[in-house]
């Protein structure tokens, strides 16, 4: 069986998840079994998964799993993924499902890839499966040949299909490890645009903006077409702009259809972030800007004249 750890916010499934059921139910049907979900917590329509595959959805609700602690999470989907001899456990490659990764492939002694963005290539007992390597500039093949296998999906590599299965929803009881984790808080996100890593598009500012006052055309620009903004390092690290809009090799990584990056010179260590992105817009005024060698389009020009235009013929096109 696929079994596919399924996160949530404020009782939603994330687009993460959708993906990552639809991913676990191609996998399946490729080994000739069947897919069920696993959720922790509140989640207002456990039956949702069905629609993307889930034959059926472990629900667990426990006080003690009210704060996400990579130690007690893990010890609850390693005991579901044991109890229904699950032979491929799929994470999402997010900041959960990365501290979940190599804690859950150790319980279930289980060779594991992070980050895969393509469905496994399965040819009898070989498993197969593909991620990008060397900050995206390579893709690498791993076959694992462990008999559990665990993989995280990277965001956006997939989009969530429906198949409208009808999951059974089971109700099911895990005993959870003392915690050595007290949260003492918790500051979720606000606001209705997708979290950086499953946006997929995405309005990108750096230093060339000059300074935190001028980002009123990055936001306005990231309306017109709902897109989620970011930054560049130095530019959260100054504090013109929060930590969580970071992109990069140190930041979070994305992979939107759409990035458009204003004042961004394009350092490997940016590139390392957004260079899987499926369309990359760079607008700097420096022609030597290494930006425009990654670029699909480029806009050698002042920022502070472009941006505003383009927000402007994107909201005309769109009447
Ligand atoms: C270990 C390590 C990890 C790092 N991790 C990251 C990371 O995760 N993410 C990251 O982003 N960086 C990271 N960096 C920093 C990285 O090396 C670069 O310094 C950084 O990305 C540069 O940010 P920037 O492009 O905004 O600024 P700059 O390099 O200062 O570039 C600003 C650009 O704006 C252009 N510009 C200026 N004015 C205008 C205008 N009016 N119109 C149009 N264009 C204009 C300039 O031509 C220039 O190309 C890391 C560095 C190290 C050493």
């Amino acid at each position: 069986m696929v079994l596919v750890y399924t996160e949530t916010n404020n009782g939603q499934f994330k687009k993460a998840a959708l993906e990552a059921v639809t991913y676990g139910y191609k996998v399946a049907q490729a080994m000739g079994t069947s897919c069920e979900a696993i959720v922790i917590g509140d989640a207002s329509n456990p039956a949702q998964l069905g629609t993307y595959g889930a034959a059926a959805v472990h629900h667990i609700k426990n006080d003690a799993l009210a704060h996400f602690d990579s130690q007690t999470y893990s010890a609850a989907i390693n005991e579901v993924a044991t109890a229904t001899s699950s032979k491929v456990v799929i994470l999402s490659h997010s900041t959960t499902g990365k501290s979940l990764l190599g804690r859950l492939a150790v319980k279930l002694n289980a060779g594991s890839v992070s980050a895969a963005n393509a469905l496994p290539t399965i040819e009898g007992s070989s498993f197969k499966v593909r991620k990008n390597v060397f900050s995206g500039k390579a893709i690498a093949e791993y076959e694992i040949t462990s008999d559990v296998k665990v993989l995280s999906l990277a965001g956006n590599s997939l989009k969530p299909e429906e198949v409208n299965l009808t999951a059974e929803i089971k109700e099911t009881t895990v005993t959870v490890p003392a915690s050595r984790v007290k949260v003492t808080g918790t500051n979720l996100q606000q606001g209705d645009l997708a979290p950086l890593p499953e946006a997929e598009l995405v309005v990108s500012a750096g230093r060339g903006m000059k300074g935190p006052e001028n980002w009123g055309i990055i936001e306005d620009l990231a309306a017109s077409i709902g897109a989620t903004t970011a930054c560049s390092r130095p530019v959260a690290d100054i504090g013109w702009r929060p930590h969580h809009e970071h992109v990069g090799q140190t930041g979070v990584a994305i992979k939107p259809n759409l990035y458009i990056a204003a004042g961004i010179s394009g350092a490997i260590q940016h590139l390392a972030g957004v260079n899987s992105s499926k369309c990359i817009v760079v607008i700097n005024k420096d022609p030597e800007a290494p930006f425009f060698k990654a670029a699909d389009y480029g806009v050698c020009a002042d920022l502070f004249d472009v941006v505003p235009k383009l927000t402007e013929a994107i909201k005309k096109a769109k009447g």
